[in-house]
C-alpha cells in the first residue's frame, strides 16, 4: 500500500495509473475505520483496478460546538486496516495542505442542504461539498463510493457531481450494521455502555416503520408516529428530527407514492447518531 501525504505526489501517481489505462475507485473517509468504510473499499476493488482511500478529518464540516477536537484519529490502526483490505493508495493530507489560510472559495448546494441535518448543522454540507471537490480534483477517480448511511450527504454530492459536470460516477453503498442493527459509525465509539445498549433502538424504530410500510401503510404521519413512539420508550435517546421526504428533492410528503427517505437523527447521551431507510413503493 502506498501512503501519500501531498497533492503533487498523489497527482503524479494518478497520472501514471490513468496513462496505463487503470480505473480508479475512490473512498473518502474521516478515518476511525469500521466495516462500513471497508464495504466501500470492497465495492471499489470489485469495480476498479486501483482503490484510493483518503483519511482526512475535515474541519470545515464541523460546527463550532461539534466534536472536531475529540474526533477519533487512530491513524496507525487505520493504516493496518487499509492494508488488510488491500487499499492500493492511502491519501493522508494535513490541514495545511487541504486549506490555505483565509480561504474564500467554497462549494455550496443551497436546497437539499438546508433541511434535515443541514437545519441543525449550518455550514456542514458546504464543508462536505468543498472538501469532496478538493479531493476529487486531486485524486481524479473514475468512481467515488459513498454510503447511504449518510443519505443526505449522498444526495447532495450526487447533485453536485451531476450539476457541476464532475467527470466521476457516484456509486452508492448500502448501510452496514452491527449485529444488533446499530449502523456502524466512527461516533459509536463515544457511546458509554448504557448508551450503546439503547442505541439500536434507532434502527428498531425504523424497522417498525418498514414493517408497517410493507403491510401497506403509506401515510407519512403514521410512519413517523411509529418511529417517534418507539424512541420515546428510551429516556437516553433524545430525538433531534424524524422526517419523511422524497428521495428526489427532499420535499416533505404526506403519502408515499415514489422513492422516499425516512431519516432520523438522535442524541444518545452526548453522541449524535443518524440512520435512515429508503422506501420504494
Ligand atoms: P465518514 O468517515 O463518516 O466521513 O464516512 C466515510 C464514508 O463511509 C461515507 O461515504 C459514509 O457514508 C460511509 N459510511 C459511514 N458509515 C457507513 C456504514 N455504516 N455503512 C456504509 N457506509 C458507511
Amino acid at each position: 500500500m502506498k501512503i501519500i501525504h501531498n497533492i503533487d505526489d498523489m497527482r503524479k501517481l494518478v497520472r501514471e495509473y490513468r496513462d496505463n489505462k487503470k480505473s480508479i475507485g475512490f473512498v473518502p473517509t474521516m478515518g476511525a475505520l469500521h466495516k462500513g468504510h471497508m464495504s466501500l473499499v470492497e465495492s471499489s476493488k470489485e469495480d476498479n483496478d486501483i482503490t484510493v482511500m483518503s483519511i482526512y478529518v475535515n474541519p470545515t464540516q464541523f460546527g463550532p460546538k461539534e466534536d472536531l477536537a475529540s474526533y477519533f484519529r487512530p491513524i496507525e490502526q487505520d493504516k493496518e486496516m487499509a492494508q488488510y483490505y488491500n487499499v492500493d493508495v492511502l491519501f493522508l493530507p494535513s490541514d495545511e495542505i487541504m486549506y490555505k489560510t483565509n480561504e474564500t472559495a467554497f462549494v455550496t448546494e443551497n436546497t437539499l442542504s438546508q433541511i434535515l441535518c443541514g437545519a441543525y448543522r449550518p455550514g456542514h454540507f458546504q464543508g462536505v461539498c468543498t472538501i469532496v471537490t478538493k479531493l476529487l480534483h486531486i485524486v481524479s477517480p473514475h468512481h467515488i463510493y459513498l454510503g447511504q448511511k449518510d443519505a443526505q450527504q449522498l444526495r447532495i454530492l450526487q447533485k453536485m457531481v451531476s450539476e457541476l459536470f464532475f467527470d466521476v460516477k457516484v456509486v452508492p453503498a448500502q448501510t452496514i450494521r452491527e449485529d444488533d442493527g446499530l449502523a456502524c459509525s466512527s461516533r459509536n465509539g463515544y457511546l458509554h455502555d448504557e448508551e450503546r445498549l439503547v442505541a439500536p433502538s434507532i434502527y428498531q424504530s425504523i424497522l417498525l416503520a418498514k414493517n408497517a410500510f410493507e403491510k401497506g401503510e403509506r401515510r407519512s404521519e403514521v410512519l413517523l408516529s411509529i418511529v417517534r413512539s418507539h424512541l420515546q420508550k428510551f429516556p437516553l435517546v433524545d430525538v433531534q428530527y424524524i422526517e419523511i421526504v422524497s428521495w428526489d428533492n427532499f420535499e416533505k410528503i404526506e403519502l408515499i407514492e415514489k422513492t422516499t427517505l425516512l431519516a432520523v437523527a438522535c442524541f444518545v447521551g452526548k453522541t449524535r447518531l443518524i440512520d435512515n431507510i429508503i422506501f420504494t413503493p
